[in-house]
C-alpha cells in the first residue's frame, strides 16, 4: 500500500511549474517530465540540455536551472526534507512553495498563500490595504483561520475555492460555502477585492535576431546561464537595448535581409525582436552550433526564439525558391 499524501516530488513539480503559469498550460509539462523522470533521483541524474530542452515553451528559465539545481540537492540528500524552514533552502523554492509541500506532502502545519488564497481572504475580511504591501497582514490573516491539523486538506480547499467559486472578475457568492463570513459581501462588492497599488507601465524594448544558414544548418548560441533565457539554446541577438541599431551585435559581416519582427511579452518587459537573416558559404568566424534546420523543433528554443525560427524558416524556404 502507498502513503495516503502525495508524492513530495509531485508536489514540488507541480508548484514549481504552476509559478506564473496556468494549470492548462502545465498540465502537458507535468506529465512530459513525470513519465521520463518519474522521481527526484531520475531528474537528478538527467542531462541538464534534455531538462532545459523539456522545459521549453514553459517560460521563466530560472525556475528550470533551479529546478534541476534543487532536484540534484535532494537527491544528494536522500530526500526531501520534510519541514519548512529546511524546504525553503532548497534552490528555487520560496514561501509560499516550501509552505505547499510541508503542508500537502507531509502533513505539516503551514500558512499557505498563493494568488487564490490572497483573493479569497481579501474579500473574506474586506482588506482595504492594497497588495502587494497587503501581504503580511493576508498572511496574518491565513493564519488565524488554518486549523491546527489537516493544514493541507484546508490549503489545497482554500485554492480550490479561489479557482472555482471566487473567481477573480465575478465571485460565484451564491455558490460560496463561507458566503456568511465574508466581510466583502457583506458590503456589496466583493469583486474590488484585493485591492491593488497603481501599476507603473511596461517598459519596450527593442532587439535584433540572426538567422544564419549554411548548407541547411542554422547557428544556435547557448546563452548565458544568468540572465534572460539563461542557459538555453537561441538564436544570436544584439543587446536588448531601447535603441537598438541595425546590425549590432551580428554573428559574421554578411549581407543581412530583414525578414520582419516578432513581438513577445515579458514579466518586466514587452520586446520587439527585429529578423536578420543570411546564407554565408563559410562558417569560420561564427561560433555557435550549427542545428539542422529542418529539426529546429527539437532544439527545444524557448518560444520567442521559436517564433523567431518560424519566421527565418519560411525565409530559408523563399530564399531556396527563388535560387532554383
Ligand atoms: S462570498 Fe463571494 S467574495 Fe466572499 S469568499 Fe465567497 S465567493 Fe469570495
Amino acid at each position: 500500500m502507498g502513503s495516503a499524501r502525495p508524492d513530495p516530488y509531485r508536489v514540488w513539480l507541480s508548484e514549481i511549474m504552476l509559478q506564473q503559469t496556468t494549470v492548462a498550460m502545465a498540465r502537458p509539462y507535468f506529465e512530459k517530465f513525470t513519465y521520463r523522470w518519474p522521481d527526484v533521483e531520475a531528474l537528478a541524474s538527467a542531462p541538464e540540455d534534455e531538462v532545459m530542452a523539456a522545459w521549453a515553451g514553459l517560460g521563466y528559465y530560472a525556475r528550470a536551472r533551479n529546478l534541476i539545481a534543487c532536484a540534484r540537492a535532494v537527491a544528494a540528500a536522500g530526500g526531501f526534507p520534510d519541514n519548512e524552514a529546511e524546504l525553503r533552502k532548497l534552490p528555487g523554492v520560496g514561501r509560499y512553495t516550501a509552505a505547499a509541500i510541508a503542508s500537502i506532502a507531509f502533513g505539516q502545519r503551514a500558512i499557505v498563500v498563493d494568488a487564490n488564497v490572497e483573493r479569497v481572504v481579501s474579500r473574506l475580511f474586506a482588506v482595504k490595504q492594497p497588495l502587494p504591501g497587503a501581504r503580511e497582514r493576508i498572511y496574518e490573516l491565513v493564519d488565524s483561520i488554518t486549523p491546527p491539523g489537516g493544514s493541507g486538506d484546508f490549503a489545497q480547499a482554500m485554492m480550490d475555492l479561489g479557482a472555482t467559486i471566487c473567481i477573480p472578475r465575478a465571485p460565484r457568492c451564491g455558490h460560496c460555502p463561507i458566503a456568511q463570513h465574508c466581510a466583502g459581501r457583506a458590503e456589496g462588492d466583493p469583486a474590488r477585492y484585493p485591492i491593488k497599488a497603481a501599476k507603473l507601465p511596461r517598459p519596450h524594448k527593442e532587439g535584433m535576431a540572426y538567422w544564419l544558414q549554411h548548407q541547411g544548418n542554422v547557428l544556435l548560441v547557448r546563452r548565458p546561464g544568468k540572465g534572460m533565457l539563461g542557459g538555453m539554446l537561441a538564436l544570436p541577438t544584439g543587446l536588448w537595448s531601447e535603441q537598438a541599431e541595425p546590425g549590432q551585435s551580428a554573428p559574421v559581416a554578411v549581407e543581412w535581409t530583414e525578414a520582419g519582427n516578432v513581438d513577445h511579452v515579458f514579466t518586466h518587459f514587452s520586446l520587439s525582436m527585429r529578423l536578420f537573416c543570411a546564407e554565408t558559404h563559410v562558417t569560420s568566424g561564427a561560433a555557435g552550433i550549427w542545428w539542422p534546420i529542418d529539426r529546429i523543433a527539437d532544439a527545444g528554443l524557448p518560444t520567442l526564439f521559436a517564433k523567431l525560427a518560424e519566421r527565418g524558416t519560411a525565409w530559408s524556404i523563399g530564399a531556396a525558391l527563388l535560387a532554383a
